[in-house]
């Protein structure tokens, strides 16, 4: 086998937390699914292990769902350069729970990561690349599919990354915007109420909304076949940043909405506040260090909320003892980046620090815990 030859793999097969075994299939491999984990990047839960541990706990399934997880926090020398690495977690031939119906005959790749706002790094997309390129050779599948490119799934925000980046995606397209969700779905394979809700994060399914939309059904005792209403939960499924019409909720991350409703306060963003890292917060975010950087240092910048090369020229030092709207919009950045600098309090103390400096590394760029042009670039033009 070429893929168990590859220098950024791991083999942590019957390592990883389980209970119970996948069975095997009984069908030959012909498809190579795609998906991303919806979970930030950077974020601790972010790794095989910690998707095995929910995958077992708390939806109630054998083991991990995916035969490969490719980590890009953890990175590899390899001769080749760095690159992400995989984690080698079911025998090729487990009818993992990745695509329902679809199991049988489809290996699962999952790469840690929320796409619609991460941005995939060149060891991750050379892991991508490497990894296909073995299993090409080895000949397990033969199609590259996206997770909602597989029959019954076109809703799910999965996978948001192209892989065309990464090598030639043939006979596929580029993977698309998720399909508005049906009214009504119908049980697949290793769907569980919260495997459907969870995969879509704070702003699509919530477990509640599909209880309340299906009075009377056990979520613990689904079957497949058996169809489920989404209700009122189909509406929020689409992308985030169309939800103009939404009422403020108590949705998503309490630190997200109270760094939306500073930025609406304080300059005027008119974000919804639904707790949600989306690219208007971080446009709003950009416009205030923009408006900051006019007012403080009489600088000329034109307020769009984009990142170009006049604002980085522009930027000033932040560091340890500065206080102030600059330091809470590094700490906002921050935190929005998966690195939390402890309490946003517009203080740059020991927590601050400490975030910048993991957020320096995490990156490559120097770690001297000042956030100056570097640091802003990496938190805002990528
Ligand atoms: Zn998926």
């Amino acid at each position: 086998m070429n893929f168990t030859k590859l220098p950024q793999l791991v083999d942590r097969r019957g390592k990883l937390k389980s209970k119970g075994t996948y069975s095997k299939s009984t069908k030959t491999i012909t498809h190579r699914v795609w998906h991303h984990s919806l979970t930030k990047k950077n974020l601790a839960g972010s790794d095989a292990a910690r998707f095995a541990d929910y995958h077992v706990n708390t939806l109630g399934w054998p083991g991990v769902g995916y035969t490969f997880i490719i980590e890009p926090k953890n990175l590899i020398n390899t001769p080749n350069g760095k690159r992400a690495r995989i984690v080698y977690a079911n025998d090729i031939d487990r009818r993992t729970y990745h695509v329902g119906n679809s199991n049988q005959f489809s290996l699962g790749i999952c790469v840690a990561g929320d796409y619609r706002y991460d941005t995939m790094d060149e060891a991750t997309l050379a892991s991508i690349a490497d990894l296909h390129t073995a299993l090409v050779k080895d000949g397990i599948g033969k199609y590259d599919k996206a997770h909602n490119e597989m029959p019954g799934y076109s809703w799910k925000a999965c996978c948001q990354y192209n892989y065309r980046d990464a090598f030639d995606w043939k006979g596929s397209k580029t993977p698309s915007e998720p399909a508005p969700a049906p009214a009504v779905y119908i049980i697949q394979e290793g769907d569980t109420l919260w495997s459907i809700a969870h995969k879509d994060g704070t702003d699509g399914v919530q477990v509640e909304d599909l209880i309340n939309a299906n009075p009377g059904i056990d979520p613990t005792k689904l079957k497949i076949g058996q169809k489920i209403n989404f209700g009122n939960a189909k509406e929020v499924i689409v992308q985030p940043d169309k939800k103009e019409d939404n009422e403020t909720s108590e949705r998503g991350d309490e630190s997200i909405r109270s760094i939306q409703k500073t930025l609406n306060s304080r300059y005027n963003a008119g974000l919804i506040v639904d707790g949600f890292n989306g690219t208007k917060t971080k446009f709003a975010l950009i416009k205030g260090l923009q408006t900051e950087l006019n007012k403080q240092f009489n600088k000329k910048l034109v307020v769009d909320g984009k990142w170009g090369t006049k604002t980085k020229a522009a930027i000033v030092t932040v560091q340890k003892g500065a206080k102030g709207n600059l330091t809470w919009i590094l700490q906002a950045a921050l935190y929005l980046e998966g690195f939390n600098p402890g309490s946003l309090d517009s203080i740059f103390g020991k927590d601050t620090e400490s975030a910048l400096s993991k957020f320096q590394k995490a990156k490559k760029i120097t770690a001297d815990k000042k956030a100056g042009k570097a640091t802003f670039t990496k938190l805002f033009a990528e």
